[in-house]
């Protein structure tokens, strides 16, 4: 009997595709393996075997595929099944999942660009003669398209020939999208093993006699190593012995000592483990005893405690007790680019049975991370990493971490899918009935609710590890210290003094500032004109450091303005201020002091986060200025004050989250003050010290936080009481999109009558010279959920068939945030 197969191609086209197989392909494939298959006249596409089968298409004929690329299946039947939940709930395709879940070289395709790997080295005898044309013409042409290589090689299907090469690491696919992950370097001094000796060491120390800063060096090293004589970073000797590295330099040319450089924060681990025993305290231990009872029942947990209270020694204790049955484990975090410090603590627990799945490594470092999870290997047992760690191809998963639980940056905001990976977490547990732990100190509403009614079990630690006691919050009002005109800057005289304290009793200081909408615009005095971008509906933003005037929509700047656009005046002046005038300011006021800053335009470079935290650790910067990124899981030893500039403009963000989020945002800065023995200080400026999520940072009370906020929520109908679906109209054309825009808001609420919101243009209702329109669904808690998204699914079918609307896209975000 004929046998077909159904085939998912990474393109947004709702439908698997059917293709013939004959007799002995249907012998050899699996589902989850990848064929190469034709697609419309000319095209080329790697298709996922998603089901075989014997019925024919009903409405077309059936095309036999290409070849078949894979001996094994690249994915499981868990993974196929958890990508058609994900595309069903979020509103996309099994095309747009595929995207994201599979590295860009598993995805052959005729467009594909090829290019050599140039670090790698080609041994002519291993290739076949084919291979090796392919190479040879590489090496004189930079890139290549498949349809070239079709050409070159006189054949159709030649992707089979490029799947060996890509995996042979001879080439690259697509490279030009990816950045090179480079491994960066840490430079360690060892004593010459010569100078074991004691009287070798003797005569050395005499030697270096004349020589005292020379010697001091070599003194600081034995106390540093605690006479052990192991490596010790150059950085640090130099620090402990007040050296600089010219006299440094002096000695490894003595050869008195040898230079190690290691890499760090590379795929796989090469230091040493310590494997530090962690001995829970009693508080921790009956969490942990609570969650592996929980466990036990198949129940998600939600660990809610507070900064520093060691959460994360538990999720070890957790990830030992997995790893120890066999299983794999994986540990989501809302962002790889700021955990070095945890990731440093994973490996040196687990050694390199810890992997880093990162979106900066080079394609070959992700196939190789993929293919270890694939093989189910010790290598790669546990996977850290950010949201898309969802989609490896886990054989046998045991647990999932969930650390931050509450962080925003777990959504996926474009392109599609627009999942967010918290909850898609919990069904991909669910498909391999392994264990889920998430955990913050500052919980989202929606887990705490589900941990309110069951859902999932809610584990408290309300103490910090040790006996350090939660920061001190002291709320600065800066109405009063204006009309007192006791502020200097932006800086109250309350916020000035405890910066000097801090600095006196060589402590380190944290000032915030947040992002969002707190950019200075310029702002002309006489006619009120502000320079805009012409291609989006924002002001233009002014950064003092170029002394241009930038969107941060589309990157659209021009030189910084002398005189009004408008009128000509030349009365002109900044509004608003960002983390750049807080830095101008606080080196004006304290200008023998070494600042840090910390926000997205000091962080551009290559690990220009970890150098700014790096510096920041070491104590070689005493203030650092920061916007969120500041909040996210570090942990510093010495900070002793934490100052929030301004808070009102977190609370008066237009978005019903702002509350919550101006909550978790404080107090998750705050938690970065005080970790050890003394007492830490967050000062919090605001002209509104009144206000109850101040109130309730000053105090932590996240429960009364929540209480307060859920029945906002209930009033007005906002989740965890009811879900939101969001459609966003996007098109070149003003009145199209507000055409297309009313009539699905009318289809819509044919069916699901007031609770559907809009049309609404979005604060920023133009990007990029397209027009912006929302729509949003509220669905309530008794409407079912798969009901109503197939009904909008309908409805959206039938707005693609208009063809006035075909200008118009929409795209659906099911729970935005
Ligand atoms: P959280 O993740 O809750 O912020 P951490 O796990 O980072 O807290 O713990 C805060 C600090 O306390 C860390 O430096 C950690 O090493 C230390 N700590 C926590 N629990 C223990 C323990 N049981 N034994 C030793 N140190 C601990
Ligand atoms: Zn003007
Ligand atoms: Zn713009």
């Amino acid at each position: 009997m004929q046998q077909f197969v159904d085939l998912i191609f990474p393109i947004p086209l709702d439908n698997r595709f059917t293709y013939s197989i004959s007799s002995e392909e249907a012998d050899f494939l699996q589902l989850g393996m990848r064929v190469a298959a034709p697609f419309g006249k000319t095209k080329i596409y790697t298709g996922i075997v998603a089901h075989m089968h014997t019925s024919p298409p009903e409405i077309y004929e059936a095309k036999p595929i290409h070849q078949i690329l894979d001996e094994k299946p690249l994915l499981s039947e868990n993974q196929l099944k958890f990508w058609k939940w994900i595309a069903s709930y979020y509103l996309c395709t099994e095309g747009d999942v595929m995207r994201a879940a599979l590295p860009g070289a598993f995805m052959l395709e005729s467009e594909s660009i090829v290019s050599l790997n140039k670090s790698s080295e080609i041994n002519e005898s291993e290739l076949s003669d084919e291979q090796f044309l392919v190479v040879e013409a590489l090496e004189s042409q930079s890139s290549m398209k498949i349809q070239e290589i079709e050409a070159l090689l006189d054949k159709k299907r030649v992707l089979p020939i490029i799947n060996v090469l890509v995996d042979k690491n001879l080439i690259n696919l697509n490279q030009e999208i990816y950045e090179q992950f480079k491994a960066k370097e840490s430079r360690y001094v060892q004593l010459n093993p010569l100078y074991e000796a004691e009287a070798e060491m003797h005569r050395l120390l005499d030697e270096l006699s004349n020589a005292p800063k020379q010697r001091e060096i070599v003194m600081a090293y034995f106390s540093q190593t605690a006479g052990k004589k192991k490596k010790i970073k150059a950085k640090k000797l130099m620090k402990a012995a007040s050296a600089s590295s010219s006299i440094l330099k002096s000695l490894i040319e003595k050869n008195v000592f040898q230079e190690i450089y290691e890499e760090i924060g590379r795929v796989g681990f090469e230091g040493e483990i310590t494997n530090p025993e962690i001995n829970l305290n009693k508080i921790q231990q009956e969490a942990f005893n609570k969650i592996k009872s929980e466990f036990n029942q198949d129940q998600v947990c939600l660990l809610h405690g507070v900064t520093s209270s060691g959460k994360t020694e538990i999720y070890i204790r957790l990830i030992e007790e997995a790893v120890n049955k066999g299983k794999q484990a994986l540990y989501l975090l809302p962002e790889i680019a700021l955990t070095t410090q945890l990731i440093k603590r994973l490996q040196n627990y687990f050694g390199d049975k810890v992997l880093v799945y990162h979106s900066k490594y080079s394609v070959n470092e992700r196939v190789e991370v993929y293919r270890h999870v694939l093989q189910n290997s010790e290598k790669g047992k546990i996977i850290i990493g950010a949201r898309s760690c969802i989609f490896l191809p886990f054989q046998d998963l045991g647990l999932i971490v969930i650390d931050e639980e509450h962080e925003s940056t777990y959504k996926q905001y474009d392109p599609a899918p627009r999942y967010q990976a918290r909850d898609s977490a919990v069904v991909l547990a669910a498909l391999f009935k392994a264990n889920v732990i998430m955990g913050s100190a500052t919980p989202s509403l929606e887990s705490y609710y589900n941990a309110l009614h069951n859902k999932y079990t809610l584990v408290e630690l309300s103490k910090r590890f040790g006996n350090v006691l939660m920061p001190e919050v002291e709320v600065v009002d800066i109405k009063v210290a204006h009309r007192k005109k006791k502020m200097t800057g932006h800086f109250s005289e309350r916020l000035m003094q405890g910066i000097k304290e801090s600095l006196d009793e060589n402590e380190q200081i944290i000032l915030f500032q947040n992002r969002r909408g707190f950019s200075p615009i310029l702002e002309c005095n006489t006619c009120g004109h502000s320079p805009q971008c012409p291609n989006c509906d924002v002001s233009l933003t002014y950064h003092s450091g170029n002394n241009q005037l930038r969107c941060h929509y589309c990157g659209y700047h021009i030189a910084m303005q002398l005189s009004c656009m408008a009128c000509g005046s030349n009365e002109i002046s900044t509004k608003g201020f960002g983390t750049e005038q807080v830095e101008t300011e606080i080196k004006a006021l304290f200008p023998e002091v070494n600042v840090g800053r910390m926000d997205q335009d000091t962080t551009r470079g290559k690990y220009s986060y970890e150098k700014i935290i790096e510096a920041f650790e070491n104590q070689e910067t005493q203030i650092l200025i920061g916007t969120q990124m500041l909040t996210k899981g570090l942990d510093f030893r010495n900070v002793g004050l934490v100052g929030i500039m301004n808070a009102d403009n977190l609370l008066n963000f237009p978005d019903f989250r702002a509350h919550e989020r101006s909550f978790q945002l404080m107090l998750q800065v705050a938690g970065r003050s005080g970790r050890t023995q003394k007492r830490g200080k967050v000062l919090i400026q605001t002209y509104n010290p009144h206000h109850q999520i101040i109130q309730q940072v000053s105090v932590g009370d996240y429960k009364n936080m929540y209480k307060e906020q859920a029945e906002d929520r209930y009033q007005y109908q906002y989740p965890p009481y009811f879900r939101l679906i969001r459609l966003t109209l996007k098109c070149r054309d003003y009145s199209k999109t507000n055409e297309a825009a009313d009539w699905l808001a009318r289809a819509l609420e044919n069916v699901f009558g007031r609770y559907v919101l809009g049309p609404e243009f979005p604060p920023v209702s133009r990007i990029r010279n397209e027009y912006y329109k929302n729509i949003m669904i509220k669905i309530p808690q008794k409407q079912s959920l798969g009901k109503t998204k197939e009904v909008v699914r309908k409805i959206l079918n039938t707005f693609n068939a208009i063809g006035a609307f075909r200008s118009v896209r929409v795209i659906p975000n099911v729970d935005p945030q």
